[in-house]
């Protein structure tokens, strides 16, 4: 069997291309390393760590994967929709800074030219205005009140169907080719995975259509290796089942691969068969790799009348300056997981005075401590504040033995201790009756979360400059393209995905029609 296409990875990227290949009438296969999901399987809260985490070695098949490296703590989907199964649907458009800065800034003007493309993506994905604000949102414009930035709140834009809550209605999206959906309950458990069939995650619309068009999709198997045959200038893509311990690989040909596998997927693909299968990529393979410059700080607070759990994952954003944003995160009631992971924040660089005010810190309010250790439920009493910054900071993946690894640039680097963030963070804990505490690796060992991890094979002029051309094309192969987070080339500040979509739809539409449909 041959294709047109492959594509590895079925996130944004992935199922943009899917459907505007199948469209150009190109025969194409997805190769999805993660499980499909419907409503009933999600996970009731993410104490069922088998249905949240992907885990493979441990048999966990579930939609969020934490990888920890030396210098970043990475969070991302898995899946047949990649991290839409998992993510908080909110879909912001990022200020001038993105389209200005990073290695992509002279290729293009790129705030005109991605604005229809940003249109186009906002429809596909189905997004509208939060249309109610609960506990969480509430704080945070007390919050943006008590610092003056009152007018720079509002509700965010989801790819949510709300409708009437609960009812089921046919396809309000694409002229009845689409899915029937469910209006959303506000029930909180967009990350757990929607269990309502109102989150508009990426099987609902890309690729549902793309399906429909005879693309296939072949879930639970990862591609392991791409090899070139310059002759027949033909792709040989080797991939292997990602859910049982023994299988044999597999081989199927195509004339062209989109890799969409997300930063981890990508990255370390490529990465690893640049030592052998694919020696022509670009040196700057695994460098300018940016976390959004993002604090995650959980607020937990005391308040006994607060219920942090109702309402979509992020209902509401304020733009503190030209460059920072700051969201609240909730998770549905019942979901506490994290509580086993988090230590009280610190803000000290210097790791021996981290650590002594950590020891003293229970000291000062051993109550209250107690309290926010032992809340009946975490997920109702604990507003999770997203600080992203679109100022630059970058480091390196590098090959480390038979591993990825990362290395510190020079220049700014991601940190645990983002100034602003914290300072947001106890003024929200001092409105809020409420203490911060932040996952333990940043506390202990100063090693920032993000949940948005970018680039890696960013655009570049020349070979020397990036691994993609401005049309995402990557050098040194014929009919391979990337499109996925790792393309993303400077910092965007805000939640990622609407622009994975939009520059990915671009790439997509410079692609030549095979026929017409
Ligand atoms: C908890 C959480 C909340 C988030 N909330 C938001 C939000 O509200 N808004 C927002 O914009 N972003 C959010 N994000 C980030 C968003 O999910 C990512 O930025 C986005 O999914 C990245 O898209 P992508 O195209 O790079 O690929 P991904 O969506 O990461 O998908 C890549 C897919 O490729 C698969 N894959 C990888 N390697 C291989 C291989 N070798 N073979 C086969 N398959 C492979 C993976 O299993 C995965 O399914 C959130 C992320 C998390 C973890
Ligand atoms: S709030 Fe509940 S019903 Fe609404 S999209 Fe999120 S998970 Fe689905």
């Amino acid at each position: 069997m041959e294709y047109d296409y492959i594509i590895v990875g079925s996130g944004f990227g992935g199922s943009v291309s899917a459907l505007r290949l199948s469209q150009k009438g190109y025969k194409v296969l997805v190769i999805e390393k993660g499980k499909w999901y419907d409503g009933k399987d999600f996970p009731k809260t993410n104490w069922n760590l088998r249905k949240w985490l992907w885990l493979p070695k441990f048999k966990f098949f579930g939609i969020m994967k934490m990888t920890y490296f030396r210098h970043v703590g990475i969070l991302s989907g898995v899946g047949v929709g990649g991290g839409s199964l998992v993510y908080a649907n909110t879909l912001p458009k990022p200020k001038n800074n993105f389209y200005t800065t990073g290695s992509w800034a002279e290729l293009k003007d790129w705030e005109s030219e991605l604005s229809p493309y940003y249109d186009v993506a906002l429809k596909m994905l189905g997004a509208a205005r939060n249309p109610k604000l609960f506990d969480s949102d509430l704080n945070l414009q007390k919050l943006a009140k008590s610092i003056g930035k009152e007018k720079a709140f509002s509700p965010t834009d989801v790819a949510v169907f709300f409708g009437t809550p609960n009812k089921e209605v046919d396809d309000p999206y694409f002229n009845g080719k689409g899915p029937k959906r469910v209006g959303c309950n506000h029930c909180g458990k967009c990350m757990t995975g929607c269990p309502n069939n109102s989150k508009n995650t990426l099987d609902k619309n890309y690729l549902y259509l793309a399906q429909q068009l005879g693309c296939e999709i072949i879930a639970e198997h990862e591609v392991k290796d791409i090899q070139y045959n310059e002759k027949e200038k033909i792709y040989n893509v080797i991939y292997k089942k990602s859910t049982s311990y023994f299988s044999k690989s597999k081989t199927v040909k195509s004339r062209g691969v989109v890799l969409s596998g997300g930063v981890l997927g990508t990255v370390r693909l490529l990465m690893k068969l640049k030592k052998k299968s694919l020696p022509n990529l670009s040196d700057r393979l695994g460098e300018f790799v940016r976390t959004n410059n993002e604090a995650l700080i959980f607020n937990v607070t005391l308040d006994p009348k607060t219920d942090y759990s109702k309402g979509v994952a992020i209902g509401s954003i304020v733009d503190v300056d030209e460059n920072s944003h700051l969201e609240p995160v909730r998770y549905g009631k019942g979901s506490g997981f994290w509580r086993i992971l988090m230590w009280p924040m610190v803000t000290e660089k210097n790791f021996f005075l981290r650590i002594l005010k950590l020891l003293a810190l229970p000291f000062t309010a051993p109550i209250q401590w107690f309290k926010i250790y032992t809340v009946k439920d975490f997920a109702k009493k604990s507003s999770i504040l997203l600080f992203m910054q679109d100022l630059d900071s970058t480091i390196t993946f590098k090959k480390k033995w038979f591993r990825i690894g990362t290395k510190v640039t020079k220049g700014k680097n991601p940190s645990a201790f983002i100034p602003e963030a914290h300072e947001l963070a106890k003024k929200h804990a001092a409105l809020t009756n409420a203490k911060s505490v932040v996952v333990a690796s940043e506390t202990l060992s100063g090693i920032p979360s993000t949940a948005h991890i970018l680039g890696g094979c960013v655009m570049g002029k020349n070979k020397d400059e990036g691994v993609i051309d401005e049309n995402n094309n990557v050098f040194g192969y014929p009919n391979m393209l990337v499109c996925d987070g790792s393309m993303i080339s400077a910092n965007p500040g805000v939640n990622p995905s609407l622009s994975i979509t939009a520059i990915t739809e671009r790439a997509m539409s410079k692609i030549g029609v095979k026929y017409e449909r």
